[in-house]
Order: C-alpha cells, then sequence, then structure tokens
C-alpha cells in the first residue's frame, strides 16, 4: 500500500540513490548503512540498526555488496529474519546468488513474510534519473502488491519468475555487460596505439557491428577525460562475473567467454583501481600496454 513505512538498508551508490528518489516522491524513508554519514547525504532518517528498520517498517528494500553481506543483514542474530513479521515485504535490490536468494525466500515463506529478488539495471545515472529497469522475482501476487515502491525509481520493471528468476536475469545481463566493457577497453587501448582518432573510431563502431552499451554510453565520455565515476566498481564487476560463472556451473553451461572479463578486471583490482568506477580497466589496459590513456594529459 501506497501509506505503508519504507525502510532501506544499504544507502550506497544505488541504495542511496533509490532512496533520494523515494523521500522526494513523498515516501520517507528510514535508512541503515554500516557507515552513519550514509543516511543524511540521501535524504534518509537514519536508523540504529537493522532491527529498527524492521521493526518499524512494512517494506524493507536492501542494496548490499554481495549475498554473503546480504545473508548475513538477513539472518544475523539482530538481523532482518529475526525481526520481521507476517504480511511484511522485503526486497532485495542487490546482484546477489539466486540460490543464496532461493533458500531465504523459503525462510521468509515459513514466516509469512514476502521476499522479493529485484536485480537493478541502468548503473548510477538512471538511479538518479527514476529510469532503472529492474528484473523481479518472487511470487506473482507479492510482486503486483508492491509495484507501487519501484515507481519513483523505475520506468521499466519486469516480473521474470518465481524467487531468484530475477537475480539470475540480472547476472545474464551483467555478465555480457562485463565482457563488452573489457573487450571495448582493449579495443580503445589499441586504436590508441595504432594512431587512430578515437571519436572518429567510436563513430564507426556506433554504426557497425561492434557497437554496444560500452561504445554508445561510457566511451564517447571516457575518450574527454570523464570516467562517469560514482558507477560500478571494478570489484564489484568480479563479483558480478563469478556469480555468473557459479550460475553457468550450477546449470551445467559451458562458461567459455569469463576468462577475458575476470582477467581483467582483476587486473585493474591489482594495479589499484579496484574500488573506482570499472570504467577505469582502461587505464589497467593502458597500464600494462606502455602506459596508455585515452585522453592525453593536457589535451
Ligand atoms: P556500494 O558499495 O556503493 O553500497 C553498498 C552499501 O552497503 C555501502 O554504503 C555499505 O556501507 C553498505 N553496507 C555494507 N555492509 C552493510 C551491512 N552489513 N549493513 C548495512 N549496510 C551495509 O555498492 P553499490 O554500487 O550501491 O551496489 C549495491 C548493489 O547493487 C551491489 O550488489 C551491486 O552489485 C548492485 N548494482 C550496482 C550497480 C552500480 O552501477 N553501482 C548497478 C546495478 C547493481
Amino acid at each position: 500500500m501506497r501509506n505503508d513505512k519504507v525502510g532501506f538498508i544499504g544507502l550506497g551508490n544505488m541504495g542511496g540513490r533509490m532512496t533520494r528518489r523515494l523521500v522526494d516522491a513523498g515516501m520517507p524513508v528510514l535508512g541503515f548503512d554500516t557507515d552513519p554519514s550514509r543516511a543524511a547525504a540521501c535524504g534518509a532518517t537514519a536508523a540504529g540498526s537493522v532491527r529498527e528498520v524492521v521493526q518499524d517498517c512494512d517494506v524493507v528494500l536492501m542494496s548490499l555488496p554481495d549475498s554473503n553481506v546480504v545473508e548475513a543483514v538477513v539472518e544475523g542474530a539482530d538481523g532482518v529474519l529475526a525481526h520481521s513479521r507476517a504480511g511484511q515485504t522485503v526486497i532485495d535490490l542487490s546482484t546477489a546468488a539466486a540460490s543464496s536468494t532461493q533458500r531465504l525466500h523459503g525462510l521468509f515463506r515459513d514466516k509469512g513474510v514476502h521476499y522479493i529478488d529485484a536485480g537493478i539495471s541502468g548503473g548510477a545515472a538512471a538511479a538518479e534519473k527514476g529510469t532503472l529497469t529492474l528484473m523481479i522475482g518472487g511470487d506473482a501476487q507479492a510482486v503486483e502488491a508492491i509495484r507501487w515502491v519501484f515507481q519513483p525509481f523505475s520506468t521499466k520493471a519486469l516480473h521474470m519468475g518465481a524467487s531468484g528468476a530475477g537475480h539470475t536475469t540480472k547476472l545474464l545481463n551483467n555478465f555480457l555487460n562485463a565482457v563488452s566493457l573489457a573487450a571495448t577497453a582493449e579495443v580503445m587501448v589499441a586504436g590508441k596505439k595504432a594512431g587512430l582518432d578515437l571519436h572518429q573510431l567510436l563513430d564507426v563502431l556506433n554504426s557497425s557491428s561492434g557497437v554496444n552499451f560500452a561504445t554508445q554510453n561510457r566511451f564517447p565520455h571516457i575518450v574527454d577525460g570523464n570516467y562517469l565515476e560514482g558507477g560500478l566498481t571494478s570489484k564489484l564487476m568480479t563479483k558480478d562475473v563469478v556469480l555468473y560463472v557459479d550460475l553457468a556451473h550450477e546449470l551445467g553451461v559451458a562458461s567459455l567467454n569469463a576468462s577475458g572479463p575476470l582477467s581483467c578486471f582483476g587486473l585493474a583490482t591489482a594495479l589499484g583501481y579496484g574500488d573506482k568506477i570499472s570504467n577505469r580497466v582502461v587505464d589497467a589496459i593502458g597500464d600494462v600496454s606502455g602506459g596508455i590513456r585515452l585522453k592525453d594529459a593536457g589535451h
């Protein structure tokens, strides 16, 4: 219901921006993050603990780094599960392992709590504009009943199926994102070393078969020195690819294309770019290709 009280756990790059959208849409948010400065920065009322959020709110949203953190926050002694009550809805907007999500769904179902997984796509810019795409898994009735809470930050919210289907869809998408970003970064460094005009190279790629999200939306900014900081880091990108490989393994699918992005984002992390936006992978490849930067200093 539109008047239900909303809580948010994990107010980082994505959670903070989604919270800001909810608050600006007239839905006050009780927020908790282990970094106490986060709540005020995104307009939430700061809660002192996970327990406070769960006890006070009807709907609890989470945007946390990975399944390990989600499991700790949900199953911890003073966690979401322990304090949840029948009729509540808990939504995991993190990029997480579907198998973990399905297990938690079972634990919540035993208490009469709706547990919904919602992968989000579009990055920080879409979160800020309220144009995220959501890939949702969970019981159909519970998903339909909660759509109102997605509206302030999403323009497309697709119910993909039962619990775990949202997170599965998200991992498939992110794997393609990782492959195309890593491959495009390498091509751009090669183009630079070959002496090509990079704006012209992008123009050609974007009207040829090499076109992808990175050529269209990332590199036109990166070649001008704007790395679009604030989005998914190389560490989180690596996590997403590892989750994809686990999923492929569980499904019995040969995962033949993961080595490229795992090497590239692993290299970025090893060279000190792990906590920066994953677009910095182009600098990591540049570093080991003779110190190449797409934009020359002073130009
Ligand atoms: P982030 O690191 O900026 O935010 C995570 C937040 O969780 C941080 O503020 C951190 O302090 C908080 N946190 C960690 N442990 C906690 C705990 N135990 N209790 C409460 N808060 C805790 O990460 P992000 O970029 O906002 O990503 C969040 C999730 O969304 C990740 O699963 C990521 O893969 C996914 N995602 C990110 C993007 C993106 O572009 N950044 C896009 C789609 C999906």
